[in-house]
This record gives C-alpha cells, structure tokens and sequence, in this order.
C-alpha cells in the first residue's frame, strides 16, 4: 500500500541535510509519497529504515514473471479493485490448455493452431500469450513429452498442470530455462510442489477447497521459499468464482499477506458460449491467468478484446495520430473520407475501406481521441476542425476532386464545411459497415 509522507518521514535521519536536493526531510518524504523522488536519493537513511519502507510499500499483489525472453509474461503488481480508480497494470496471461493424452500429431496440431490465435485490433496486435498442458495421463513420461512440444510449437511460455508434485518435476526439467508456471491441481501435494518450483525457479499455483484452506496452503508455500505463488480459490462456476476472485483482490489490497498474490482461474463445462462468457468474466475480475479449452478463434477474441480493454488506461483516450492516410493504391480520383482519431473510430473506417477494395484517403481529425457524435457533441469535430484538418493536410495538391465524405451522424456539419472549405460535402454512411457498400455503388469522383 502507499505510504503517506508522514510515515516515510518517521524513518528519515531527520538532520535537513539538503544532500538530496531538497530543503528538508519532510520536502523528501512529500515527494517520496508522490512517487516523484525514490528513496535511493537519500545517501543517509539506515538499512533498519530502508527494510521498513520498502516492507511498508511492497506492492499489495506480488509480480509473477512467467517464461523467458520474448515468451515472458508478467502479472501482479496490481493497486485496484476497480480499474477507473487508477487502472490495471499487467494484462492477464491467456493460455489454451492441451492435454498430454493426445497423440503426438494431434498434440502438435493443437499446439499450432494455438500459435496462430493471433489478431490485429485498433492498430494492436492481441494474442494467446500462453499455453497449458494439463497431465490428464497421470504419466510423468507423457507430461514432459507434451510441454517440450508444446513448447517448441508455439513459442509461448508453459503453465503445467498435474495433481502430482513429481511429475511438474519432470516437466520442469524438460522445460528447464523457460520459467514455466507450474500449478499443483492437488491440494495435498502443495508443499511437495513448493519444493520443486523453490529447486527450478519457477512461479507455483495452489488450489485448495476453501478460502481459509487456500490462504492456509499460501502461508506455508511462502515459508517453503516460492515467492512467486498463483492463487486458485477451487471453486466451480462463474458465480462462485466471480465471488470468490473478488473477495480474494478485496483482502490483498488490505494487504492480507497470504492473498497477496495473482489469481489463475479456469473456464469449464462443455458449453463453448458460456466458456467464452466465463472467460472474459475472469479478466475482467481478476484472474492474472485464465486458462480456457476453446480455440476457435471466434471463440477466443471476445476475451482478447476484454483483455485489451480492460488493461486500457481509462484516463488516456486511446488515439491515433490526427493526419491524412491513404489506404489501398490511391490516385487523383480516389474518395477522400473523415472520420477522428478515436483509435477504434478511426481503425473501423480504415478496415471497411480495405474491405471495399476502393482506394481512399481516410483524414483523422484531431478530436482528443473522441468518437465521433461524442467530438462533434463537444465541438472538437465541427466544420471549422474539420477544414482546418482538410486544409493542413495537403490533400488538395493530391487530387483532381474537390468531395468530402463525412460521417452520416453528422450531415447537420455538411453546409458549415462546405462554406468553409469550398468542397462538396457527400453525406456517407451512419455506421462504418456501411462505407465498402458505398464506395462501390455510390461513389463517383
Ligand atoms: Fe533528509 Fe536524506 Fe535529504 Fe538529507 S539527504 S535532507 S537526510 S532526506
């Protein structure tokens, strides 16, 4: 939790010194509260001093590093319990799980399709960013087999799961450098389990049958060495699980130790739709992990696109830069389109236009990362910004037309936009879905 000023000063040397560059030890404590100076700029203060305030200001939530290199993921760290309050830090990791009772092809072929859930959103690409390999065989054998593959095919860190402390040995040791999360799915073997992830390195998850079990089984996997620990409440079903997670982030940010860690949680049944709304559920509140079963990729992108959003910092509307792109071979004839430069605004027009196959200018407009009936509500998209934007591009010099395309939900603009910039104005349509058909039926330049 942060420490107010006053008790950062408490364990200054309180001399006024000035070696830090500030008057006194309570400018130093202010700033240091504010996160604006860090504690390694005072040359006086006591190891005592130093254990304490850094103990005092450990994260609530435990950063948990998961895989190597371009592979790794990291979670944790979190301060809220509501996003809006500051925002979300570390975005959950997503793995799709595979079982080691596969056969070698089968198993492969998974492991490849898993590597393809891959998409490009808002300018941002977003992907399964893990993968699981779950000891259903009960073999330790077969388990170490499956994660090598699963490894090597895509590319991702490994979440193991096995209920057997030796066999998360094994994989760990066919994985050995690459940091897998391993996760005892048996509560009576936790302790075993500590052990080996302590020996290997690598980040351990525990479950266990109640919450007073789990905060149990936390405290004495901590005391085994593993500061790196996931936290499965075992519970079964959204709602059990919704309330569980939440009571689970609500006691780690009243900093209740043996919670302060990341949570994992696993979609389940066979209903594809409900695993899909189970999932995007767990990102949104507050798994650090989610392990699923569905791989299609229609079936994947609705938690994807909860992840992306949910990780968004609220406060910053997400943009892109307010200029003139063209899409497609474009050439003097070609349709000149404006929409904001509202990312999602701006990436929907983009997208449709490709769609179409009709070459175009898009011109974004400065509107602060708006939408567009919320810019033209607060008169950022208006036909002054409008024409100056048109003007400032440098679009006239490309083409041998004078026509704008405007937004439909903005026809009211189209006779200020015409006096102001001398172009005809062409009222498109409302929704962008509408831009491939009207570029191909409507539009002449
Ligand atoms: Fe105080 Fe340390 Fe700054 Fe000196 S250097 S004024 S002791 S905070």
């Amino acid at each position: 939790m942060a420490l107010t000023g006053l008790e950062i000063y408490k364990q200054l040397p309180k001399t006024n010194c000035k070696d830090c560059g500030l008057p006194t030890c309570l400018a130093f404590a202010m700033k240091m509260a504010t996160k604006q100076i860090s504690l390694d700029a005072c040359p006086h203060v006591t190891d005592e001093a130093k254990a304490a305030l850094e103990s005092a200001s450990r994260p609530p939530i435990q950063l948990v590093v998961i895989g190597t290199d371009e592979a790794e993921v990291k979670i944790g760290n979190e301060t809220q319990l509501y996003r809006h309050e500051e925002r979300f830090h570390r975005q959950a990791g997503v793995a799709v799980r595979i079982s080691d009772t596969l056969d070698d092809a089968a198993l492969a072929q998974r492991a490849e399709a898993i590597a393809r859930l891959k998409f490009e959103r808002v300018g941002t690409q977003i992907a399964v960013n893990l993968v699981a390999v779950c000891n259903e065989s009960g073999d330790a054998g077969k388990l170490a087999k499956a994660v090598t593959t699963a490894s090597e095919k895509t590319g991702l860190a490994c979440v193991v799961i096995s209920a057997k402390a030796a066999n998360l040995a094994k994989a760990a040791d066919a994985l050995s450098g690459k940091r897998p999360l391993l996760y005892i799915s048996d509560p009576t073997e936790a302790e075993a389990a500590a052990k080996v992830a302590k020996d290997n390195s690598c980040p351990l998850g525990i479950r266990a049958e109640s919450l007073e079990a789990l905060a149990e089984t936390s405290e004495k996997v901590a005391a085994a060495g593993v500061e790196e620990i996931m936290l499965d409440p075992g519970t079964e079903g959204l709602k059990a699980t919704l309330e569980a997670m939440t009571t689970i982030r609500r006691l780690s940010l009243k900093n209740f130790r043996p919670f302060g860690y990341p949570m994992i949680a696993f979609t389940g049944g066979s209903d594809p739709n409900l695993q899909i709304v189970e999932a995007s559920t767990y990102i949104a509140k507050y798994a650090g992990v989610l392990v699923t079963d569905v791989i299609e990729k229609w079936q994947i992108l609705p938690a994807l696109t909860t992840r992306q959003d949910i990780y968004i910092d609220p406060q910053k509307p997400v943009a892109v830069e307010p200029k003139l792109n063209s899409v497609g071979e474009v050439n003097g004839d070609s349709p000149v389109l404006v929409t904001t430069n509202f990312s999602l605004s701006y990436f929907s027009v983009e997208g449709e236009v490709e769609s179409s196959r009709v070459p175009a200018y898009v011109l974004a407009v400065d509107t602060e990362g708006t939408s567009v009936l919320t810019a033209w509500a607060s008169d950022k998209f208006n036909s002054e910004t409008i024409t100056k934007a048109l003007k400032a591009s440098g679009i006239e010099d490309s083409i041998s037309h004078r026509k704008l395309i405007i937004p439909g939900f903005v026809a009211v603009l189209s006779a200020g936009i015409e006096d102001e910039s001398g172009w005809e104005v062409l009222i498109g349509p409302k929704e962008a879905s509408g831009i491939p058909n009207y570029l191909k039926k409507q539009w002449k330049a």
